[in-house]
């Protein structure tokens, strides 16, 4: 089956039947549980919007080999014009939701698509690997499958290694092989969106340590494999919320579990690295994702940015404290902050080139360095709508209170805003600020936005030890060089282009400094 409609996937959900636990309650059926109810119809919404006259030709692409719809996140883009096809598909999907949910199916999608390129790789260890890794994204692009992934064990003891841990199967690692495949336990934490998803992507994350091969296990599973539990975590978004009170908690609540492996099977064709000898250098090198997960990412980003930065300036404009000259200095630069970002985003496209492979990318210095500021400017914004809603977060009465005729009458006199802002659209606005700067699911997703990509200290770190630095140290020594040297001046490029041709993002495993590993 090709790029679905989301009757389609919530069909297949249903035949499904995963172990997962929400307050000690296993779910029956994850479709008709009534805290899954929003997120599931935002997901099918995802899955019929590619498909819609509108946006198909935008979110999808027809198979060279079967003639086929696919879903325009798998494809490769082995010309400029298909990278920023994919941009434009991403950024459709990432708008829906207003970029409020971070692993939505094209995170994944992007991220298998790179196991394509990469099976040679995973070949090295056993041919059999790298055909696996082939197959699969073969059979999630034609069945245009959910995927969730979990990539990091669970915290427990960060200054020790994984077989230094008071017990060998604390992290998920390989208890045995059979001739039917190789036996895991153990748990990885937060896999977001596992209710709703079809399938299970299994990818250690954060350097293996000398001796732990056994941990390195790289592997896929359908959701419902035996002895696969999710634990999910309390829901920010409780059955009921309504979309008047809750305009994006009610919607987008994308659900955190973490993952037990009791003793599962994982079969010999669903492996990838099989924690043999080699297995740890295998994957600390190469972590195989498709570089596209950068523009996935950028887009959801943006798409959350620009949807806080209009927030912030409406409800200065609503309350008419926006002629205020603090105000106007918080949201210029909240305005500027957005356009560099956007600059960004856009320019590393302008300035993408292939890989030795011949993928194009986005320029990576120039992505990476979006996907670094981004965090800060979400922190800014949340913190520029907090100041200036102040109080009016909580006088703004509920949907409830708004069908009350005896209170109406008080509501529409006081709660209104300057004049021209009717107490129902100033509510709605100061709601739909509190989901992003006050309540449980913008406190997540802040959360989410520091730390999805890996921990910010050790990335930043890393990217300071592995940039190029030598244009900026032949400025400082055309400084010290004195006037004899000042006219001494490269001249500056006609074309935005790179200095040099882009080489495959290393994983970002091999960007934490080697330093901050413990080791065995
Ligand atoms: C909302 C949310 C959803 C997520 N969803 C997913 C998902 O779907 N799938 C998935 O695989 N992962 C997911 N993640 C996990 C994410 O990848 C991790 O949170 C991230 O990699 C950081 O790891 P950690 O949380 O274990 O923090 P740690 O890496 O343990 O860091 C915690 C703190 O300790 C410090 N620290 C720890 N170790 C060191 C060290 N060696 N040197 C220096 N400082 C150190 C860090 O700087 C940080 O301040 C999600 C995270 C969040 C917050």
């Amino acid at each position: 089956m090709p790029a679905r409609t989301g009757r389609q996937y919530l069909d297949n959900l249903k035949s499904l039947n995963p172990e997962i636990y929400l307050n000690g309650r296993r779910i029956a059926h994850v479709t008709e549980e009534p805290v899954f109810a929003g997120p599931l119809r935002t997901i099918a919404e995802q899955y019929d919007l590619q498909l819609d006259p509108r946006y198909v030709d935008v979110c999808t692409y027809v198979s060279p080999t079967t003639g086929e719809r696919l879903s325009r996140s798998f494809q490769p883009c082995r010309t400029k014009e298909e990278l920023v096809a994919k941009r434009r598909h991403f950024q459709l999907r990432a708008d829906h939701t207003f970029g409020m949910m971070g692993r939505t199916p094209d995170f994944m999608n992007a991220f298998v698509l790179g196991w394509n390129t990469n099976a040679p790789v995973f070949g090295e260890l056993d041919e059999r690997f790298g055909e696996n890794a082939r197959r699969y994204y073969e059979r999630v692009r034609d069945n245009d499958l959910f995927m969730t992934h979990v990539l990091i064990n669970p915290a427990i003891d960060r200054s020790k290694t994984s077989s230094q841990q008071e017990d060998p199967f604390l992290h998920l690692g390989k208890v045995r092989e059979t001739d039917e495949g190789i036996v895991v336990r153990g748990a990885k934490m937060l896999s977001t969106m596992a209710p709703f998803a079809e399938e299970l992507v299994v990818v250690p994350f954060g350097g293996i340590a000398p001796g732990d091969d056994d941990y390195a296990v790289v592997f896929t599973v359908p959701i419902d494999t035996p002895g696969l539990k999710f634990i999910c975590r309390e829901p920010v978004a409780p059955a009921g919320r309504t979309e008047f009170d809750h305009p994006l908690s009610s919607r987008f609540e994308e659900m955190d579990c973490i993952a037990v492996f009791d003793d599962v099977l994982v079969p010999w064709d669903r492996v990838v690295v099989d924690g043999r000898p080699g297995s740890r250098d295998l994957v600390n090198r190469v972590l195989g994702s498709d570089p596209s997960v950068l523009v996935v990412n950028g887009a959801r980003s943006l798409a959350s940015l620009e949807l806080l930065c209009g927030i912030a300036t409406k409800i200065a404009d609503a309350t008419g404290i926006d002629n205020f000259l603090h105000v106007q200095e918080k949201l210029g630069d909240l305005i500027s902050r957005l356009d560099t970002l956007r600059t960004l985003f856009y320019g590393a496209e302008a300035m993408a080139a292939p890989l030795p492979d011949g993928t194009w990318v986005p320029y990576l210095p120039g992505i990476m360095a979006f996907h670094m500021q981004t965090a800060p400017t979400h922190r800014r914004m949340v913190e520029v709508i907090q100041i200036l809603a102040a109080g009016n977060f909580f006088y703004a009465p509920s949907g409830g209170d708004f069908a009350n005729e005896e209170l109406r009458p008080f509501i529409d006199r006081f709660v209104r805003g300057r004049p021209g802002v009717p107490a129902e659209e100033r509510v709605r606005l100061f709601k739909l600020a509190w989901d992003v700067a006050g309540d449980g699911f913008g406190q997540r997703l802040m959360q989410y936005v520091n730390y999805y990509s890996g921990d910010p200290v050790r990335l930043t770190a890393g990217l300071y030890l592995g940039a190029d630095k030598s244009e900026i140290h032949r400025a400082v020594e055309r400084a010290l060089a004195g006037s004899d040297r000042s006219l001494d001046i490269p001249l500056p490029p006609e074309v935005l282009e790179m200095a040099a041709p882009p080489q495959p993002t290393k994983p970002l495993t091999g960007m934490y400094p080697a330093k901050s590993q413990p080791s065995s």
